[in-house]
């Protein structure tokens, strides 16, 4: 039997040690506050049981994490038309790059990058009555907690200085590829990235993708093949130009952010959110990943 709570222990208390823990994110002025020095680990398994570590209940912005909530989200609504707009494939670039979004007429390369997330927010802005409210009900459901919410100066902070997301917008709808106006788009994927949440809430929330699209208290939010396909654009897609490396070092589907969180989940087995806000240079924390191939080396266990 793995003992995950002593791997955990030690995973943390290696990466408490750790001199160059990377640079917070400064892009997003009220991000760039941050304490660099925490870090935590939560893993949840299949059965329920949760293993934590370190600073694992402290909340944080989980920032790109959410695109793939707002992907299940629409997915589920939408089901395979989705792929009209949006496509399946590594960018192969930074998450806020935008000269394959010119060269690609409007049709972001995958819903995990910046340009891809902003179409997915636009579908949702054009389905639902109240995106905002009905986003954090969706996420709020799934974890069984209604005290995950949206951190509103993390979002007028990005509104102010996101001018990369407006210029991926504004090409998108030059393309046609937007409905709604830029502001109202943009006003929603920014909120929708200011979400909070600890480790411990994370791993809740991806036990869905985990667990056949079933949540703790078995509801079903999505198909078995729509959580195959989710977990195989995390795969290729969730570390924008690192992907390949996620894949090398730790061998699981998995999502990061700019806030310093990343989970990652083997399916039917566990899912596992690290919280360690400093960035390497490619925009992923840079103890998460170093945690998370401990993790994965240790216990053997990854999907290959
Ligand atoms: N809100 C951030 C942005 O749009 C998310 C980026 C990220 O976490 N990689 O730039």
């Amino acid at each position: 039997m793995l003992d995950f709570q002593s791997i955990l222990n030690t995973i943390s208390k290696v990466a408490k040690e750790q001199s160059d823990k990377g640079s917070v994110a400064n892009y997003i002025p009220e991000l760039s506050n941050i304490d660099p020095n925490k870090f935590g680990i939560a893993l949840l398994d299949k059965n329920g049981s949760l293993y934590q570590a370190g600073d694992s209940n402290e909340s944080f912005s989980v920032q790109s994490i959410t695109k793939v909530l707002l992907l299940s989200m629409v997915f589920s609504m939408i089901g395979d038309d989705l792929w009209n707009r949006v496509g399946v494939e590594p960018s192969g670039d930074p998450f806020n790059h935008l000269s394959l979004l010119e060269m690609e007429n409007g049709i972001p390369r995958n819903p995990l990058i910046n340009a891809g997330a902003i179409v997915v927010s636009d579908i949702l802005i054009s389905k639902l009555e109240n995106p905002k409210l009905e986003f954090l009900e969706y996420v709020q459901r799934i974890t069984g907690d209604k005290s995950i919410d949206y951190d509103l100066k993390v979002a007028t902070s990005e509104k102010k200085t996101g001018f990369r997301n407006y210029a991926a917008a504004y090409l998108i709808k030059s393309f046609g590829n937007l409905q709604n106006q830029v502001e109202d788009v943009l006003d929603f994927y920014f909120l929708s990235c200011s979400l909070r949440m600890s480790c411990e809430q994370l791993v809740k929330v991806f036990y869905i993708f985990m667990n056949r699209g079933n949540c703790l208290n078995n509801n079903n939010y999505l198909a078995l093949s729509q959580v195959k396909r989710i977990n195989a654009i995390m795969l290729t897609c969730g570390f924008y130009d690192e992907a390949g490396e996620f894949a090398f070092e730790v061998g699981l589907p998995g999502k990061s952010g700019v806030g310093g969180g990343i989970v990652a989940l083997l399916p039917n087995k566990f899912c596992v959110a690290t919280w360690s806000p400093g960035l390497n240079e490619k925009g992923n924390s840079k103890l998460g990943m170093l945690a998370l191939e401990q993790l994965t080396t240790e216990t053997g266990l990854s999907i290959f």
